[in-house]
């Protein structure tokens, strides 16, 4: 049995293995790691070494991969937000990363676009910061960033994953925010694949950028790769693990620091175009198959190569009820395929746009279920 299949010691455990039509998500354990992956963390496991060092040297790999001038592994997208925080706010001064989260004596006001508002970004605030937020969910103003920066300003925010729209181009933030000495920080969790964007955020004047290591670059679920500006990584070490500082609470080790470097090796020689034919594939067999169920259409939505949208770099399968339809909502079909066994779990299920499922998390097989289980569901509900 591959990796990917083999589930013993979750029978083991009593625990179900999940159907994921989702994606790659924290609740429904992250990604599936390579086998070369596994490997390096076996071998990782296998001797002490002084963390500082690993650290160092797995900084510089990220800075390598990234265009980085440094880089660190974290503990995941939102332990990089509260190290980004921390160290805009503390840089290195030992009293500073000492008196976190109390800011006291510090630049301590974070500004974020109201269209950036997601559950992460309490991750700045744990590390002390308070939100100063600008514009509204559909648009923003030049003039209210520039009004909202004060001498108590540590960082504007920008964050990747919602819609794109409601917020000020990054290129536009980071003139602005650089024109008043402001850095930038960049939450940009779930924006990889596509490749393009481990360096492009960078190269649009971003000061540090955090990405997750548990979704599409296929690492450990429990790390990240933050990169960006010498100085401001150096602050996120100095208030990080093995460090004592309020980002202490994040720690990485030594078999996750050695893993993640591995699949980001692993990431950036992968043959994306290949892989992206793999899941439109997949995405236009289920489709095809879901259309043949009575009472539903199956929709093949191929991947948009819109680098900013989050929703749209992978191909995606959308599930309708047809018109005349009587059986149950999209939202009881989503809980009757979270119900079964094996539990299937969907992209989103709404009203207005139907059932999403994504192929990116589905191992061999996996398709062959969802369909039987739809045809059920259907069955039953006429
Ligand atoms: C997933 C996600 C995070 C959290 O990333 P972790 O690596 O799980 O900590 C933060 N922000 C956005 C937009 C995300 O999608």
């Amino acid at each position: 049995m591959s990796i990917g299949t083999s589930h013993n010691i979750y029978d083991k455990l009593g625990v179900k293995r999940i159907v994921n039509a989702a994606s790659w998500r924290t609740i429904m354990g992250g990604s599936l790691m390579p086998p070369a992956v596994i490997e390096a963390m076996a071998q990782a496991a296998q001797s002490f070494v002084d963390v500082d060092d690993l650290n160092a040297r797995a900084g510089e790999t990220i800075a390598r991969l990234t265009g980085a001038e440094a880089g660190l592994v974290t503990a995941g997208s939102a332990a990089g937000m509260l190290l980004e925080a921390a160290a805009c706010m503390a840089g290195t001064d030992p009293a500073k990363v000492n008196r976190l989260p109390d800011t006291k004596g510090m630049k301590n006001e974070i500004i974020i676009h109201r269209a950036h508002r997601v559950t992460y970004d309490r991750s700045f605030r744990g590390a002390g910061a308070t939100l100063v937020e600008i514009g509204n969910t559909h648009s923003t103003h030049e003039w209210e960033l520039e009004d909202a920066i004060t001498d108590n300003t540590a960082a504007v925010a920008y964050v990747f994953g919602p819609p794109p729209g409601g917020a000020l181009p990054l290129p536009m933030v980071v003139e602005i925010a650089h024109s008043r000495d402001v850095p930038v920080v960049v939450d940009a969790a779930a924006m990889l694949p596509p490749p393009e964007n481990l360096t492009r955020y960078l190269d649009m004047g971003a000061d540090m950028v955090s990405f997750s290591g548990g979704k599409g670059i296929l690492g450990p679920q429990s790390t990240g790769v933050l990169c960006g500006r010498a100085d401001l990584i150096q602050a996120a070490v100095a208030n990080g693990a093995p460090n004592q500082g309020v980002g202490r609470v994040a720690k990485v080790c030594k078999e996750e620091i050695v893993g993640l470097v591995t699949a980001l090796e692993i990431f950036v020689d992968t043959d994306h175009d290949a892989k992206n034919a793999h899941w439109s594939n997949v995405s236009e067999n289920l489709a095809d198959k879901i259309d043949d169920i009575p009472g539903l259409t199956g929709k093949y939505i191929q991947a948009i190569p819109e680098l900013d949208a989050f929703e749209s770099a992978t191909a995606r399968v959308f599930v309708f009820r047809d018109h005349n339809y009587s059986g149950p909502s999209e939202s009881e079909i989503e809980a009757l395929l979270k119900d079964g066994d094996p539990p299937i779990y969907v992209f989103s299920a709404d009203h207005s746009n139907g059932i999403a499922l994504s192929p990116v998390c589905l191992v061999d097989g996996d398709d062959d279920i969802i369909v039987e289980r739809l045809k059920e569901i259907m069955s039953n509900a006429s």
